[in-house]
């Protein structure tokens, strides 16, 4: 028997895991947070069923929240076993759980502090999820893995890790299963990214699988091309640069961080662009920073080239990091041009929301949105014009030009999704669970396979169990 259950990322993009039970060990894999819904607090939990399991291992395709995000709630349920990842993926995940945790225990701070003030108690809804010890302890769970070396994870199960070429470490899990005499294949894609994306390697297909667990994020549609997104982001610095303006990038800071640099560079380097100064103006951009340059060795060979002759420092010598918040603050009094970016990329909180402040009115500002922006999000409210703004309790008109690039994706388009599970499947699938996606892009996705593949994608539900 093999049976994989979803507790999340089913019909959505948030929440991912899963829970692989064999005749011999019951594995989970992956266990992240449900994330941009505010009623995501009450979903953010240990499963009841997940909870009773006897979990002999953890699988950790990569470091992002919304795949490791509720690892340290299961370690506080009492889980002591292993947590096998890419030693990138555990020093990434080291800083996306700290944060995580701080700033749920600064949430906790604000709600107690306008309780007092308001003479009420506080719920145990209240508070934090977890605490910077759960974090540490749940690191120290860690067992890095090599990519593509079996590892034996629990009884008659072992795993490889392939390059997923999303985010630095990322990977897919090739996962085999002993059954009887001979051995049965799932396949997990995890986050898929495109090909060519800035350092990384590009995504390492597995070559067999029975089962493929497939994401589907951008299974309705492909991206706009990054060639003509880098022209248009080549254009934006032109001009604002000859009218000495500000350029403000709201930016998640692990990842699209350096791979706009990285673009930044390369424009300098062809002389598209002058070289201005560029403030890196966030303290968890600054640390993923040195994780990308402790993990040389993972990186496409142009990057690694780059790195070693000098070329990328050299191409990014206008570079300045503003590690405290005075460093931050003394970009007000810099005359323009310059490029700024800081975080958080959806403009919900972070330093982006003082340059927000500062300079949403002035019209020769630019802001750059180079990311997804959630609805309700202060990012997604620029994107689709509005006439002003309110931040830090404030109203500001929007005056400042706001530019939209679609090309940036860290994930997969849908031709790319294709491409991999095609190339996964090359010797016989039986079945194919499409997750990580909402229902239209898992029904085109679907749509898609079933002519590529002849196979019909099943669409699982939270929690329900399916049979492979
Ligand atoms: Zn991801």
């Amino acid at each position: 028997m093999i049976r994989i259950t979803p507790y999340g990322a089913a019909g959505e993009v948030t929440g991912s895991a899963y829970l692989l039970e064999t005749d011999e060990a019951t594995i989970l894999v992956d266990f992240g947070m449900f994330q941009g819904d505010k009623d995501d607090d009450a979903r953010n939990v240990v499963p009841g069923r997940v909870h009773r399991a006897d979990v002999h291992a953890v699988l950790l395709t990569h470091g992002h929240l919304d795949h490791s995000g509720r690892l340290p709630l299961l370690v506080r349920d009492g889980y002591r076993g292993p947590i096998y990842c890419t030693a990138a993926t555990r020093d990434i995940t080291e800083i996306i759980l700290n944060d995580a945790a701080h700033i749920q225990e600064s949430d906790f701070e604000r709600k107690q502090r306008r309780a007092q003030r308001g003479g009420r108690k506080l719920s145990r809804t209240d508070e934090p999820l977890y605490d910077h010890e759960d974090v540490e302890q749940t690191l120290g769970q860690m067992v890095v893995s090599e990519y593509s070396t079996a590892i034996q994870v629990a009884r008659g199960v072992s795993a490889v890790f392939h390059e997923a070429g999303h985010l630095l470490g990322s990977t897919s899990l090739e996962v085999r299963i002993r059954d009887g005499e001979g051995e049965r294949i799932v396949v997990f894609s995890g986050d898929l990214g495109p090909l060519h994306l800035p350092y990384l390697r590009d995504p390492e297909p597995p070559r067999k699988a029975d089962v493929i667990v497939l994401e589907s994020t951008y299974g309705d549609r492909d991206h706009r091309s990054l060639e003509e997104t880098l022209v248009e982001f080549e254009k934006i610095i032109v001009d604002a640069v000859e009218r000495k303006g500000k350029i403000f990038i709201p930016s998640f800071a692990i990842g699209r961080a350096q791979q706009i640099m990285y673009h930044i560079a390369d424009l300098v380097r062809r002389k598209r662009i002058p070289s201005v100064p560029i403030f890196l103006d966030s303290p968890m951009a600054i640390k993923a920073d040195a994780v990308y340059r402790k993990h040389t060795e993972l990186f496409d060979t142009e990057s690694a080239s780059m790195v070693d002759n000098g070329q990328l420092r050299h191409d990014l010598r206008g570079l300045r990091v503003c590690v405290t918040a005075d460093e931050s603050k003394a970009i007000n009094e810099e005359q323009g041009p310059f490029i700024v970016i800081a975080g958080s990329g959806m403009c919900t909180a972070g330093r982006i929301m003082h340059h927000i402040r500062n300079s949403i009115s002035d019209p020769k500002a630019h802001f750059v949105i180079v990311g997804y922006q959630a609805r309700g999000s202060l990012g997604r409210k620029l994107v689709d014009g509005v006439a002003g703004v309110k931040v830090f309790g404030e109203y500001h008109n929007v005056r400042a030009q706001i530019h939209t690039l679609g090309g940036f994706s860290a994930h997969a388009g849908q031709t790319e999704l294709v491409e991999w599970c095609s190339a996964v499947a090359q010797s016989g699938v039986s079945s194919i669970l499409l997750t990580h996606g909402e229902d239209d892009a898992r029904l085109a996705l679907r749509k898609k396979l079933e002519h590529r593949l002849g196979v019909v994608g099943y669409m699982p539900t939270y929690s329900e169990h399916c049979e492979v």
